[in-house]
């Protein structure tokens, strides 16, 4: 998930540069691993580019500065999937002829097997990314004698994966191509004069109010001032209707929304359906290092801990081992004279710079020869460089402190996980596996739906509980993770006291605070635990709890017992319920955020927190 911003004018009187400096960088919250610019003047390109933040890059290099008669400008800030941010994974990329540059959000899933064809041909690469594979691929189809504009659609046809791509070609001053399949492109237009393309509006909302959205499959020539539609199957031109934007610029960069943690849980379907794409190579290592292992180890903190407390639970289901979970800032206390050769620690760390897991994994290596398995949200962070192995989900920037797309990433990708050592160990029937693996897949559209559907009842429980200010986080098995992650959302961004516990346990010290009206969660999927937690919210309503309830569409039960009911839709069965951590965890977020919007609090930028904890 990248930015993209590009632009092509007949204006003479205009700072091509400026303008392509500040659209960039309305875009870099979608990615700030690195920028590039290409712009073009008398049939040469110009490219800038280096790694960093896009202001320390203009420190180092003056990234405004175009020859005088460049009227064409591509401009790209990353989010590394593919290869380390480094200066030569950068985007802008070029082909061998130096004539074509490609910026790229998005992936290219089999760019292995089309760089290896490639690179045999006799290509040079000069980076380790997948988009460097489409400018080249683009030069064998004009080498074959197709136009520019064909030759770009030939290309992608032997492209599979998502793009947003913006493409320049040295000889062709007066316009470029921009192609959308699943990662978002827009374009804005000021008729006869400028022409802009952008992976989200904000780009250039202050420079035009008019703009096309693109849709998959489409592809866009951009002349100045103009703009040609195409289908990019059947090579029709399309005609788009131009749409008149009324937001304002701090709303556009929220997509929308009022708040980037809103905005967050909305992407989590999406943000999801990008990590079910993990290789599945990848995955198996990962299933066979866990298989073959004595002792097994998760790490992490805050989010990240109760997404790998959930993970274990999964995990050690279809592995048949026990997972020790130790918080990281814990774990060289904990295992300082029990920690063992051919020990393997899993570290979950969203930013992969929190500097206790990175200490924990640093520590556990030199003492012991431990293998580190790593999850994370960001490639070449400081956390990977410790790893013997690396995942890195897809859920892209995440700006908003209180972390939600990524902790469903986490538990998905360690599900995954989950069913690759399922597949390995054969211990379920294939056609069991298979469900499970059809639950899991059904997981984006389930949140979809509560998503789509919930709003206002998460707001009438919000209005219910506005003058509570102590809560209990209560389940069972798997779902104390749920109740614990989600207890821990409410702490920070709507500053209410939470704790949250296992419900049998709460009855040995928490129970004592309960009085009439006392808010409990109880979070109630119908697994195993289901019998016994009846029970437990017996207990809380026999003292006056008010009891709310996180329930499967269909639950009779404890619905009855409850004074108000949070339904996730979704199946009540054992291949859904085991995935409850990742279906049950939204609800929780949203109620977290608008209970901070009811108390005037900015759920954004909760007090004390930062996003990536540096310090001990
Ligand atoms: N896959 C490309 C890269 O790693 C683009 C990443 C993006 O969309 O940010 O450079």
């Amino acid at each position: 998930m990248c930015g993209i911003f590009g632009i092509i004018t007949n204006q003479k009187n205009i700072s091509l540069g400026k303008i392509v400096l500040e659209g960039i960088k309305r875009l870099e919250y979608r990615g700030y691993d690195s920028c590039g610019i290409v712009t073009l003047s008398d049939s040469k390109l110009y490219v800038k580019k280096d790694s960093g933040r896009i202001d320390e890059i203009q420190k180092k290099i003056d990234l405004t500065e175009f020859p005088n008669d460049s009227k064409l400008a591509l401009a790209h800030t990353r989010w590394a999937t593919h290869g380390a941010p480094t200066k030569n994974n950068s985007h802008p990329h070029l082909d061998c002829s130096g004539k074509i540059a490609v910026v790229h959000n998005g992936i290219i899933d089999n760019f292995i097997e089309l760089r290896k064809e490639l690179a045999q041909k006799g290509h040079i690469f000069k980076s380790e990314t997948d988009t460097e594979i489409i400018p080249h691929l683009i030069e064998i189809k004009m080498k074959e004698g197709l136009n520019f504009k064909d030759s770009v659609i030939e290309a992608l046809k032997l492209c599979k994966g998502a793009y947003g791509l913006a493409i320049c070609h040295a000889d062709h001053p007066d316009s470029f191509i921009v192609v959308r399949k699943e990662s978002p492109l827009v374009i804005g237009i000021e008729e006869g004069k400028t022409t802009y393309c952008a992976s989200d509006i904000p780009a250039f909302l202050p420079l035009t109010r008019k703009c096309y959205i693109m849709d998959d499959d489409e592809l866009a020539v951009l002349k100045a001032g103009e703009v040609e539609f195409f289908d990019i199957n059947t090579d029709k031109k399309i005609e788009k209707e131009i749409q008149l934007i009324e937001w304002n610029i701090d709303a556009a960069e929220k997509g929308g929304y009022e708040h980037f943690m809103l905005k967050e849980i909305y992407e989590e379907p999406t943000a999801m359906k990008r990590t079910m794409k993990i290789s599945k190579d990848l995955l198996r290592i990962f299933a066979k290092i866990l298989w073959s292992a004595e002792n097994i180890y998760i790490t992490a903190a805050g989010t990240s801990f109760y997404a790998s407390l959930a993970g274990k639970f999964i995990i050690s289901r279809f592995l048949g081992k026990y997972i020790q979970a130790i918080e990281c800032s814990e774990l060289q206390t904990q295992l300082s004279n029990s920690l063992k050769d051919e020990s393997v620690i899993i570290a979950v760390s969203q930013s992969g710079e929190t500097i206790d897991t990175i200490e924990a994994i640093r520590w556990a290596k030199s003492k012991k020869n431990v293998k580190v398995l790593t999850i994370t949200n960001v490639v070449g962070s400081s956390l990977t460089r410790y790893s013997d192995h690396v995942i890195v989900t897809q859920a892209g920037p995440e700006i908003g402190v209180a972390a939600t797309k990524t902790y469903n990433t986490q538990v998905l990708t360690l599900a995954l996980i989950a069913i690759e050592i399922a597949k390995l160990r054969k211990v379920e029937l294939d056609s069991e596996i298979k469900k499970y693996e059809k639950a899991l897949e059904e997981t984006p559209q389930i949140i979809e739906n509560f998503l789509k559907n919930n709003v206002d009842s998460i707001k009438g429980v919000v209005n219910a509980l506005e003058k509570s200010v102590n809560f209990f986080f209560l389940a069972r098995g798997i779902s104390i993770a749920t109740a614990k992650e989600g207890g821990l959302k409410l702490k920070e961004v709507a500053c209410r006291f939470i704790e949250g516990y296992s419900a049998a346990h709460a009855k040995h010290g928490p129970i004592a605070l309960v009085r009439e009206g006392f808010p409990i969660i109880f979070i109630a999927p119908p697994d195993e635990t289901y019998q016994r937690l009846i029970g437990n919210v017996m207990e809380f309503k026999a003292r006056g709890g008010k009891i709310i309830s996180l329930v499967v569409e269909n639950d009779k039960n404890i619905t009855e017992l409850s004074d108000i009911t949070i339904r996730i839709p979704q199946p009540g069965d054992k291949y859904y319920n085991i995935f409850s951590p990742i279906t049950f965890t939204p609800a929780l977020q949203l109620l977290a955020y608008y209970t901070s919007l009811h108390h005037g609090l900015d759920p954004d930028k909760p007090l004390n927190l930062s996003k990536t904890v540096t310090v001990h």
